[in-house]
């Protein structure tokens, strides 16, 4: 995902891209990305700073860590990215940021809920 420095104003401009899921290569044993990854950056100059306003929305596949089941969950992570304009030509390649941002917000421990009570130990059954 390519910004164009020397053409952002003051005003945001917003840049939209969809990532195939296996270019970034998330995936793990328990969380996979299914579909697409979702870009939206709305990006603006401000005195000698190019602030890039992230949202990332992914559609995953998780094995609940606590009772095991697979659940579809959408995620959406948001962050807000920035850039010294003297440090950068006419254009800078975000991609990797954001995939960055991205993998530090993925989760380690995927539960189908936050509240989910996982497996009773003696049934096997999951609790309520
Ligand atoms: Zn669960």
């Amino acid at each position: 995902m390519i910004i164009k420095a020397r053409s952002l104003g003051p005003e945001p401009t917003v840049i939209e891209d969809v990532i195939p899921a296996e270019k970034w290569d998330l995936d793990s044993s328990d969380v996979k990305v299914i579909g697409f990854i979702k870009v939206v950056v709305s990006a603006a100059v401000y005195g000698t700073e190019i602030v890039c306003d992230t949202t990332v929305r992914t559609l995953r596949k998780v094995t609940c860590a606590r009772c095991l089941d697979e659940v579809e969950q959408e995620d959406e992570c948001a962050f807000t990215l920035s850039y010294c304009t003297k440090d950068h030509g006419d254009t800078i390649d975000i991609e990797n940021d954001i995939r960055e941002e991205v993998v530090l917000n993925w989760p380690v421990i995927p539960l189908c809920d936050a509240d989910c009570k996982g497996l009773d130990p003696k049934t096997g059954e999951k609790l309520k």
